[in-house]
């Protein structure tokens, strides 16, 4: 057992400020005698892409009292009630992928796990979107918040998300992190002890720290899970076809900030949307096995019919290590794994890793030893990028065929499990328990996030769906939940106010 005196993390892009947030509350709030040092090199810069987030974040800021118009006003953020995904179905054809969940407001029936409002509108022939709340905030650009008392109040239950700008929300987190130790230096390498622990950093001033528990947020370069251990990789390279991205900025429509990302999918990937207060991030992410950077911009350019400055030219490699915890040292955020950033499961699997290693797993003493342990963590976090990488899979079954990547994704691309999910729904719609819960209740990729993408993309059956209602006899019963739940939300809507009012107040 190592009892813990000095925890670090090393660097210092969104996932290093994530971790020194969490673990310095924890041992904050528990009132032990750990001292955390995070080393932020002012001479390697973060990745400084990563705008768009999931639910967890507003679960983030609630878990730990985080005033959310503080969090807007610091990091200039905007909200995010879900994304429009443009083009992926096929050429001129858009559909609303909403990250709320009617289902947790709508009253039980025989069985459970059936969800008959949204089985009952591929019934009728309608979109799931239209019965998520979120759809129609983002069709009209509004926010669930009536103004009382001259003060914005909440009338939604449920979780949405941000965009915002990734070094500002360092310098948030920075601030709100408790006792922490902040070093400005370049790590070489590490000392082992014969255990196989990490004992001690080094840096390239001839600085050195003792450490007991380290977590390696460096990134792509993952400096010391990659390098230390033999941590293994799996790729997933061959189900994600993209590999390189081009960010750019937007020029931003001050008096209308839109509150969704826009996924538009192109010749040879997809191009993000995302606006913060002060300008839209832009990228466009693409396969460079059918681009290169300069015809890229071309292309792009001629979509926007305007010139683009690129910010970067980013290469990445689509898999994730597969251990992330190995004796002291765990790997946090991009040095983790990564994707690619559609439906922004990157900082949302930060979240998530930290999140499960504060509540589950730390003590004031460890057993780095432990085996079990370990590979419990492990599989949870392995599982859940395996999760997201077939969710994200899924939207690349389309109809397109008017390149040679989107040939070449239709025919190379589909996972055999995407497939075989696929023909399961088309017999039996979505259920929630198709979806397993091994993440202590913390969200993950369910039938909720599924279903506006499989019925965007033409993949549930009429038929099937208008079966299910006569099997379960739910018919008349969901057709009046699902005009109950859009008399419910057109009513509200009268009243809710515009995002760029909310943002407007959030500012002052
Ligand atoms: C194109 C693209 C788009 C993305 N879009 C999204 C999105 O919309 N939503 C989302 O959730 N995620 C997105 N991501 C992922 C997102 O960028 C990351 O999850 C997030 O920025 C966290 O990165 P990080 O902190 O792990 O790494 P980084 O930001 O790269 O930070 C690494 C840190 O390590 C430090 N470091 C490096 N070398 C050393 C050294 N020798 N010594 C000491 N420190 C060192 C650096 O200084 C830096 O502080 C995107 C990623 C890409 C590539």
């Amino acid at each position: 057992m190592r009892k813990l005196k000095n925890v670090t993390i090393l660097g210092a892009g969104t996932a290093g400020w994530i971790s020194a947030y969490i673990l310095s509350d924890f041992f904050f709030t528990n009132k032990q005698n750990v001292k955390v040092t995070i080393v932020d090199p002012s001479s390697i810069p973060i990745i400084g892409v990563g705008e768009g987030t999931t639910g967890i974040f507003y679960d983030f800021l609630k878990r730990y009292n985080l005033d959310e118009l503080d969090f807007l006003r610091e990091t200039k953020a905007t909200l995010k009630f879900g994304i429009v995904h443009k083009d992926w179905k096929e050429l001129n054809h858009q559909y609303y992928g909403p990250i709320d969940d009617p289902h947790l407001l709508a009253s039980k029936k025989d069985p459970e796990d059936f969800e008959y409002l949204n089985v009952y509108a591929i019934a009728a022939g309608r979109s799931v979107a239209d019965v998520h709340l979120h759809t129609k905030l983002m069709e009209t650009n509004k926010v669930p918040f009536n103004f009382e008392n001259n003060r914005p109040d909440l009338k939604s239950p449920f979780f949405y998300a941000y965009h915002f700008d990734n070094h500002l929300v360092g310098n948030y987190l920075r601030k709100r992190s408790k006792n922490i130790e902040i070093l400005d230096e370049v790590y070489t390498h590490a000392s082992l002890n014969e255990n196989g622990e990490i004992e001690k950093l080094h840096f390239e001033s001839g600085k050195e720290i003792e450490t007991d528990l380290v977590l390696d947020c460096t990134g792509f370069r993952k400096l010391l899970i990659n390098k230390l251990y033999n941590v293994g990789w799996k790729s997933y390279q061959k189900n994600l076809p993209v590999n390189r991205a081009m960010p750019f900025f937007l020029k931003l429509d001050e008096k209308n900030i839109s509150n969704y990302t826009l996924a538009w999918a192109q010749k040879n990937g997809w191009m993000w949307q995302i606006p913060t207060q002060e300008r839209i991030g832009a990228g466009y992410v693409y396969c460079d096995d059918f681009t290169g950077p300069e015809e890229a911009k071309i292309e792009i350019e001629k979509v926007l019919g305007h010139e683009i400055e690129p910010r970067n030219d980013i290469k990445f490699t689509s898999g994730r290590i597969e251990k992330s915890w190995v004796k002291n040292c765990i790997a946090i955020g991009l040095a983790s794994g990564f994707l690619e950033p559609l439906e922004a499961t990157s900082i949302h699997s930060t979240l998530i890793q930290m999140i499960l290693f504060a509540t589950d797993y730390l003590k004031e003493e460890m057993d780095f030893n432990n085996e079990k342990i370990m590979d419990e963590f492990n599989e949870r976090v392995g599982r859940q990028f395996d999760d997201f990488m077939i969710f994200l899979n899924t939207h690349y079954v389309s109809n397109r065929e008017d390149s040679d990547f989107w040939k070449f994704v239709k025919n190379d691309c589909i996972h055999e499990d995407t497939i075989n999910f696929i023909n399961k729904w088309k017999n039996q719609l979505p259920r929630m328990s198709d979806f397993d819960l091994y993440l202590s209740g913390l969200p993950h990729v369910q039938s909720q996030l599924y279903y506006p993408v499989l019925d965007g993309l033409g993949l549930l059956k009429k038929d099937i769906a208008r079966e299910e209602m006569n099997n379960f006899n739910l018919k008349p019963f969901a057709r009046d939940e699902y005009k109950r739940f859009n008399d419910l939300y057109d009513d509200q809507m009268k009243s809710f106010i515009r995002h760029n009012d909310y943002l407007e107040f959030a500012s002052l």
